[in-house]
């Protein structure tokens, strides 16, 4: 089994006959995606994608989105709700995609961590997992998660992890949480050989893979529209990298999974 621990299925990049692909493909393949929500409104449609066998989901408001969900306080009723209901269906399995973006977004700063904090607590009620966006806000993503970390483990994926930072991936090592690895690391250009180093050097223990498709297409598809059952081309990828079975690591991407959700 391959798992795609992070993509887009009602991204509007994708229509109906690409949706029917892409189900076709991952249940020949064998490859299990959670689709991952970047406002309430795809939240439905994902649930009922969720009726096919291979395909899990998760429930967050993605930063771009936060502002439309501030001050919190006039949200969070709609926001817990909204997540008890569908947290009864068991193909809810994660939240998110959340997170604090201060790259392409600082003018909502405020509004993106009162919104991102809310789902920290969230998934700290519910001992739900967490898949986190950030880019140029790390230090902030984590001290939020240490705060409540102080209380009761959080489970975290630092989905499409590209931070060149040392200390940052210590921070995320040593708290036990994980890095999602998806197209990035076959791009050619030098400056991603920083993040071949990282991923030729840590314990694979605290790895997820993921596509984030139908963005960050891995090569050689570069530029085009981006599929859940590429999540194989990062799983040979990282075998060659590492040297490693491919077979083991498919094994130990799964025992990563079932460590962080508990409904694998
Ligand atoms: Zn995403």
């Amino acid at each position: 089994m391959f798992f795609d621990t992070h993509c887009h299925l009602t991204d509007p990049k994708y229509n109906d006959k690409d949706l029917e692909l892409i189900l076709k493909k991952i249940q020949e393949d064998n490859i299990f995606c959670i689709s991952m929500a970047t406002d309430l409104n795809e939240i439905e449609k994902l649930e009922i994608l969720s009726s096919n066998k291979n395909v899990y989901f998760g429930f967050g408001i993605h930063p771009y989105e936060a502002h439309k969900y501030y001050p919190i306080s006039k949200y969070q009723d709609l926001l817990k709700n909204s997540f008890l209901k569908y947290k009864q269906n068991q193909k809810l399995i994660f939240i998110g995609e959340v997170g604090i973006d201060l790259y392409n977004q600082i003018e909502t700063k405020n509004q993106q961590t009162e919104v991102f904090e809310y789902f920290v607590y969230l998934a700290s009620e519910y001992n739900f997992p967490l898949s986190i966006h950030t880019r140029s806000a790390e230090n902030e993503v984590i001290n939020i998660l240490k705060k409540y970390e102080l209380k009761k483990h959080i489970k975290a994926v630092f989905h499409c992890f590209v931070s060149d930072s040392k200390d940052i991936l210590n921070e995320i090592l040593n708290n036990n949480w994980y890095i999602g690895v998806g197209g990035v690391i076959t791009f050619k250009n030098k400056k991603n050989d920083y993040l071949r180093e990282i991923l030729l050097n840590i314990d694979l223990t605290n790895v997820l893979l993921e596509t984030d498709s139908p963005y960050l297409t891995p090569e050689p598809y570069r530029g085009k529209t981006n599929y859940p059952f590429h999540v194989k081309i990062i799983y040979e990828y990282i075998s060659n990298l590492r040297k490693i079975d491919l077979e083991d690591l498919k094994q130990t991407i799964f025992n990563n999974l079932k460590k962080i959700t508990d409904n694998f």
